[in-house]
């Protein structure tokens, strides 16, 4: 805006100005440092203003001019279409019968029927008048526009100038979260130009912001069909398949973005979220550290990188993050989330509460935030405040079924807890994380050989979930097969080598088999990070006497 020259003959710089001055006399509205010199405008009247405010005065008098003569030309036509409709339908009504009703007419019905059509003539006199107000309504229309240089749309380049106005100004109602309102506008752009990939794209996206992911995948595929490596459109859909859960399908969408643009880190960043949603830790974590070695403060990143640690058991880690985090911005809701979970998973549910209660002060209905503080108040015994807590959340959906089994759980009630999950299972089918539920409430009822079938199930297509290889491992050395449990467990230890439960568990296996140096260094291990674990430490102890005792 600042590279443009001043109009004005002879004058060489650029414009630094822009006068607004309704009755300004001066040649042009573009003021440069010589108009300046020469007192042009400034002599004579105020009302300019620097040129990087133009914008701002375009954006008041683009409303004045939607509000005052748009809208109301858009619901005078209204109006009058809607009289059109009544009129028509009344003329019709009044002399259109059909002979079925004029032969059960009574003489007074049938006279006055009679009548009407006689007198026809009368109202075609008085419509001829009303046809004439049309044709001057028609005229004034036209004469308006002549007076005022106001063009109809002849050109190509037309629509596709008005497409991109009522893009920007649903684009401009999407950044202010106001996603309903923008499709609205966005209409508008596509009835313009309905190839407009990026009105496509903001349709799509506000559908999605407003949780309906099937129709934001119909938009967004529109404008793939138009550009099949388009960036955002890549990874609108992608989004849009790992909001419904389609986590494979959502990776081979990124994955194509990636292979297309290996520069932009926000689709690396995607796909280690795809992965990390698959239970692929350590390939996400692999990204994630390139990504963060660009950008070491990405919060973002950092928290995906949390969450990736958390679900590889290393909570310590994790939370070491989160503070990282919150030291940029102590607000971040997800973060909080996370420590607290982080916190919960290690026992601590007293410094857990501590966080949720600070983190649904910023958002009271934060669904992980209430879910998480479920299991803690579950886990703490407060039963009451526990349910109350897990009604908070609106929606049944999978997450708050599982936790909902889980707080049934902590408060002794098993099978009420089972039953939850078994009824989920028929709505949500397959779904991983309600089968390691599942199997972890049928150890708990010391059910092995049940919880074995349901694992050797699963396992096959996630090789790589580290929970589910430590279950298999519990259950077969609860079944007295502790060399095919410490087979398992090395493969989880391969993920994690300080997995604590893989750790214990194999510990038991060779402390059981008679290994007692092995099992030693097991529970060693366990220790070096967890210094507080009775079990580990009795083991040891125990491991300790019958070495001593040789
Ligand atoms: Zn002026
Ligand atoms: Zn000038």
């Amino acid at each position: 805006m600042d590279q443009i020259k001043c109009p004005i003959q002879n004058h060489e710089n650029n414009i630094e100005r822009f006068c607004h001055f309704y009755n300004c006399a001066e040649p042009t509205r573009l003021m440069c440092e010589t108009c300046e010199r020469e007192q042009r405008h400034i002599a004579t009247h105020k009302g300019w203003e620097k040129i990087k405010e133009i914008f701002e005065f375009i954006e008041k008098k683009q409303k004045n001019c939607e509000i005052d003569i748009i809208e109301q030309l858009d619901e005078q036509f209204k109006v009058l279409q809607s009289n059109f409709i009544q009129l028509r339908g009344g003329l019709e009504l009044k002399y259109f019968l059909p002979k079925i009703k004029i032969e059960k007419y009574n003489g007074v019905q049938l006279n006055k029927y009679l009548c009407d059509l006689v007198k026809l003539p009368d109202i075609m006199e008085q419509f001829s008048n009303l046809l004439e107000n049309f044709q001057t309504l028609i005229k004034n229309i036209v004469d308006f526009q002549i007076a005022n240089n106001i063009n109809c749309i002849q050109k190509a380049d037309d629509n596709q100038q008005l497409s991109d106005y009522y893009y920007e100004q649903g684009y401009k109602l999407y950044e202010i979260d106001k996603f309903q309102q923008a499709i609205e506008v966005i209409e508008k752009s596509l009835k313009y130009n309905e190839k407009n990939i990026d009105s496509l794209w903001c349709k799509s996206t506000c559908l999605s912001l407003l949780g309906n992911q099937s129709e934001a995948i119909k938009w967004i595929d529109k404008a793939l069909s138009l550009d099949d490596s388009d960036l955002d459109s890549l990874c609108r859909k992608s989004e849009c398949l790992n909001q419904q859960g389609k986590h494979k399908e959502a990776l081979i969408i990124i994955e194509k973005a990636v292979s297309i643009y290996p520069e932009c880190i926000d689709s690396w960043f995607r796909k280690a979220e795809c992965l990390s949603l698959l239970g692929q830790q350590i390939e996400a974590l692999e990204i994630l550290d390139e990504i963060l070695m660009v950008y070491p403060n990405n919060t973002d990143f950092l928290w995906r990188k949390a969450e990736c640690l958390s679900l590889l058991g290393k909570h310590q880690e994790a939370i070491k993050l989160a503070d990282v985090i919150l030291n940029v911005n102590p607000k971040h809701v997800n973060t909080l989330s996370r420590k607290a979970q982080c916190l919960s998973l290690l026992g601590l549910q007293v410094e857990a509460m501590i966080w949720i209660n600070e983190g649904l002060l910023i958002d009271k209905n934060h669904i992980n935030l209430l879910r998480i503080g479920a299991k803690c108040l579950s886990l703490l015994g407060k039963k009451k405040e526990a349910i109350e807590m897990i009604e908070r959340i609106s929606s049944q959906d999978l997450q708050t079924l599982i936790i909902k089994s889980e707080c049934l759980f902590n408060l002794g009630k098993v099978e009420e807890s089972l039953k939850v999950i078994n009824q989920a299972l028929i709505f949500y089918g397959n779904n991983l994380d309600l089968i390691l539920k599942k199997i972890e409430l049928l150890m708990a009822q010391r059910e092995y050989s049940k919880a074995l079938v349901e694992i050797n199930k699963v396992l096959g297509n996630n090789q790589n979930n580290i929970d589910l290889l430590w279950m298999k491992g519990e259950c077969l050395y609860r079944n007295d097969m502790e060399l095919q449990a410490i087979q398992v467990l090395e493969q989880a230890l391969k993920l994690n080598q300080h997995h604590p439960k893989s750790l214990l568990t194999k510990g038991n296996c060779l402390f059981f088999t008679k290994n007692y140096q092995k099992a030693l260094q097991c529970y060693t291990q366990l220790l070096e990070e967890n210094p507080n674990h009775l079990e580990a430490q009795d083991q040891k102890q125990q491991c300790e006497k019958h070495l001593s005792n040789k």
